[in-house]
């Protein structure tokens, strides 16, 4: 990957104390060499490469204290800078309703983020309106209703009097019915092919002039490899943009076309989605994917979908809990739904620094493992829950029938307990960690 070329390039650095040019090519030539491999475009390539080498040359011949530690700082700044800087925000109109336009090739996820950015603008008090405008597929509308439903937003659906057949009349008329109605936001979902044609082109630019968006996004599936660059290209030419959505950050691609994208388009990145629900979106952060890039683990993300999972109150009485020694098995369940909340294990584990080398070993983690533990925590009863002492034989016995296991699953959850239980006292006293982290099963 990407990010393991770059580090291992770094590796041979830092094994060096002092550094000569050679040394700076051979490593420039490693991050071309893996740029290429992730997809990046060749001009943006260049262009990075040609910067890094520039500034790296110029800090050896200062005599730097640390130059590779420097090295990485040039490489990890100009990452920043060609991703794009510090995150705009979305235009929004003077005057509502703000249009929002999605463009992008089929299977982009369009759809799957008209229902995130809708509830992502519903919970900052926006009232919001989606318009289903592809009606290419048999399925579309109705995927857009779910998709509605679940974020908890209204849906324009073509009936007969608002232009069924024709999606240009249905984004009209959905505009109208916001401008109406007093949405503050109207997000316009389009149709895509599998391939960029003309035929789709004019029919989402023929869109954009009837409804004349704020914002036209361009949804780029991240997985896309060498063809982001084209079909980047073509919507530029085709439809135009004004902000990027790179979806499917939670795969294997990191990071090659958001680099591909921002460099030949210079259209900045707004948004990340990063899975299939609604909530695994965010803003995209040009440092943050900087770093993850580096597989320096994007630290920052993982923080903040922390502090969305957790009730800050809540996190709190936890740390009492966890000093005073006083933690039970009932918190210990709730945390682990807390965890459950903060998305799929795998993906926050991938997103903590240095995890980039155990992506093997976290193929083998089974999630259900948690579904185990809460089982056998829900067959016990509240006593027991609160003083495990008075667990006996054959109230290990019972609780390991109830729940469906075995009696050595039930004692291996308690002995597993009482280390976490042990540990988290210790941690909060030495003042590291956050709540949670030392009590995954
Ligand atoms: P559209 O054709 O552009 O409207 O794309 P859809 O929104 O229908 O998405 C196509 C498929 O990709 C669906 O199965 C979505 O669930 C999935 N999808 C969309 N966004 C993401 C994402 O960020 N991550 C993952 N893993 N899947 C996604
Ligand atoms: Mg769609």
């Amino acid at each position: 990957s990407l990010s393991d070329r770059i580090t291992g390039s770094f590796k041979q650095l830092r094994g060096k104390g002092r550094l000569s040019e050679a040394d700076v090519d051979g490593t420039i030539r490693e991050i071309r060499r893996a740029l290429l491999e992730a997809d990046v475009a060749l001009p943006v390539v260049r262009q990075f490469t040609a910067s890094v080498r520039e500034k790296s040359v110029s800090a050896l011949s200062s005599q730097a204290l640390n130059p590779a530690q420097q090295v990485i700082k040039i490489v990890n700044d100009e990452l920043v800078e060609v991703l794009g800087g510090d995150t705009r925000e979305l235009n929004f109109a003077s005057r509502p309703p703000t249009v929002i336009m999605l463009a992008g090739l089929q299977g982009a996820g369009k759809t799957t983020l008209a229902g995130k950015l809708g509830l992502w603008l519903r919970e900052q008090d926006n009232k919001v309106l989606l318009v289903a405008s592809d009606l290419q597929r048999p399925n579309a509308v109705n995927q857009l209703q779910i998709v509605g439903e679940r974020a908890g937003v209204d849906v324009w659906a073509p009936e007969p009097g608002n232009g069924v057949g024709d999606p240009v009349q249905v984004a009209r008329s959905g505009v109208e019915h916001g401008r109406q109605n007093h949405y503050n936001v109207v997000i316009v979902d389009t149709a895509g092919r599998l391939g960029v044609d003309e035929e789709m082109m004019e029919q989402a630019r023929n869109i954009r002039d009837a409804v004349n968006p704020n914002e036209t996004l361009f949804v780029l599936d991240a997985m896309i490899g060498q063809d982001a660059v084209q079909t980047s290209i073509a919507f530029r030419d085709g439809v135009g943009f004004t902000g990027v959505v790179l979806s499917k950050l939670d795969g294997d691609a990191r990071g090659g076309a958001a680099l591909s994208v921002r460099g030949v388009t210079g259209v900045p990145v707004l948004f990340a989605s990063t899975g299939e629900k609604l909530e695994d979106f965010e803003r995209f952060h040009a440092d943050r994917m900087a770093s993850r890039i580096l597989d320096m683990g994007d630290v920052l993300t993982l923080i903040e979908q922390a502090q969305k999972a957790y009730d800050e109150k809540e996190a709190e009485d936890l740390a009492e809990k966890m000093a005073e020694g006083t933690f039970t098995l009932n918190d210990f369940l709730a945390q682990l739904q807390q965890v459950r909340k903060m998305g799929s294990m795998k993906k926050m584990l991938g997103m903590m620094p240095g995890m980039g080398q155990f992506r093997d070993q976290l193929e083998n983690f089974d999630e259900r493992e948690i579904d185990r533990v809460e089982a056998i925590i829900r067959s016990m009863t509240p006593q027991e829950r609160r003083d495990p002492k008075i667990l006996n034989g054959s109230r290990r016995l019972r609780i390991a029938k109830g729940s469906g296991s075995t009696v050595q699953e039930v004692n291996s959850l308690m002995d597993r307990f009482e280390k976490a239980k042990t540990m988290m006292q210790h941690m909060s006293k030495t003042g590291g960690g956050a709540p949670g982290m030392g009590s995954l099963p």
